[in-house]
This record gives C-alpha cells, structure tokens and sequence, in this order.
C-alpha cells in the first residue's frame, strides 16, 4: 500500500496577511488528523518561511512554485534552490503549465532546474499534461512521453526515485472541466508503464503520480481512489481551508480503501 500525496499550489494569490490567516486555518484543520497523507503547501516565495514555521507545530511540507536554473550570482530577480531550502521548502514545483506556456520555459530549462533542486535536496513536483487540441488529435501520450523524456529521463535511477510527477492536463486547470477517473487513470497507467521502461517495474511503482486539473472535494474520492493516481496537486481548491482539508480527507480514505 502507497500512501497520497496531496500539494496545493496557491499561485500567484493571497497577501501576507491572507496567506498566514489560510496556513493557520490549515494547521488547525489538520490538528486532529492522524495522517498518512503527506500534504504539501506551496505558497509565493515571500511566505515560505512563515509557512515552515507554522509548519513545525502541524503535520504539512512547505514547497515552492518556481525556481531559478542557475546556481547563484547576477540574476536579478531569480530565486535559487539554495534560498528556497534555507526558507524552510522541501518541495517545488517544477514546469507548471503557465510556466511553460507564459514564462516560454522548455523541458531543456526544466531539467537544469529539477538539476538544481535535488543538489539542495528540494523534491520537484514535475509538471507534465497535454493541451485540448492535443488530445483531440490523440496526441497526449506522445506529448508526456517526450516531457518526460527530455526533462527527466536524463537522471539516474537514485535521483529520478526522488522526483513527484504531476499529470496537469491543460485544458482542466482552472477551468472546472476535471478529467474523468478513466482518463486520469489511462493517462497515469501509461506514464508509469513508460517509466518502466527506462527505470524499471520497482521505480515505477514507487513513483507518485498525482493528478492536478479542477480537482475538487466533490470529484477527489473517485480520482484518488484510481489504481495509479497517488494524489493530487490542487489549484483553486487548495485556497478554501473547508475544501483543502476535504481532498486531504479524501486521499485518507483512499488510502484506507485501497
Ligand atoms: P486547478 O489548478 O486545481 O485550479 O485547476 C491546478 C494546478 O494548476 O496546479
């Protein structure tokens, strides 16, 4: 039995203030659960370290949601793996879809960053997913294959066992429209059968594969509750406490089910 991994990804929302109301919340919400869900926040970099502290009294990781392929020195306005893992993260995220699609960063840029992340002992959530018209012309297979190909598949086996992959299918995040626990379920099958085939069975059956794209405390239970789906990465839903701790709820019943 594997245990969930549930991370939300707060993007570019909430003042400090808001952010430290939501993190207290959270704590609180998770006071009483004995859990077996690891949970992940991801705030801005600005509210890294008062996550960690607040943090140290619950039972969540602190991430981050972006960070610089260069080591250290004259990059104005970059922020390096080594000031996120002095802040207190243990986690990133790595290749979100807006990163890919807004900051033009390619699976070139984000192996150097994964690069970056395991030196400081950082997990990366590693984003992958397809865009509509690539599933409407049945290419989102292909398209993962090379994503993680050329952003991953450069690594050992010792550092690709340490790196989350995330399965964001474009045209389900943020806009409500969720993929069905089938096509979650074929999707994270056939990544984890591709893994396989470069790392072998026990890798692949070790890494977590979580799903990201509208999940929410109504459909949560049935996506997590899919043979190879190990969690979720959680967007606008991780921004209401009521509906964070549902989905954190929900992977512990998966769990328990499994
Ligand atoms: P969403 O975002 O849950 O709001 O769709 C998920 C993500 O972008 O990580």
């Amino acid at each position: 039995m594997k245990n969930k991994i549930v991370a939300g990804n707060w993007k570019m929302n909430k003042t400090f203030p808001e952010a430290e109301e939501l993190l207290v919340a959270i704590a609180e919400g998770l006071d009483d659960m004995p859990l077996e869900t690891d949970v992940v926040i991801c705030p801005s970099f600005p509210y890294l370290e008062m996550a960690a502290d607040v943090s140290e009294e619950s039972n969540f990781s602190v991430g981050a949601q972006n960070v610089s392929d260069e080591k250290a020195g004259a990059f104005t306005g970059e922020i390096s793996a080594a000031m996120i893992k002095s802040a207190g993260a243990d986690f990133c995220i790595v290749g979100h879809s807006e990163r890919r699609a807004y900051f033009k960063e390619t699976d070139e840029v984000l192996a150097k960053k994964v690069k970056r992340l395991l030196e400081e002992d950082i997990i990366p959530i590693f984003c992958i997913g397809e865009q509509l018209a690539e599933r409407e012309a049945n290419q989102h297979f292909q398209i993962v294959e090379k994503q993680l190909t050329e952003g991953l598949f450069h690594l050992e086996a010792k550092d690709f066992e340490r790196v989350v992959i995330a399965y964001e299918p474009i045209w389900a995040i943020g806009t409500g429209k969720t993929a069905t626990p089938q096509q979650a379920q074929e999707m994270h099958a056939h990544i984890r059968a591709f893994i396989e085939k470069t790392y072998g069975a026990e890798i692949a059956y070790n890494t977590y594969i979580l799903y990201g794209g509208s999940c929410n405390s109504k459909n949560a239970l049935e996506l997590f509750s899919c043979q190879d789906v190990d969690g979720g990465l959680i967007g606008g839903a991780s921004l209401k406490v009521e509906d964070f701790i549902e989905i954190i709820n929900a992977a512990e019943t998966s769990i328990k089910n499994d």
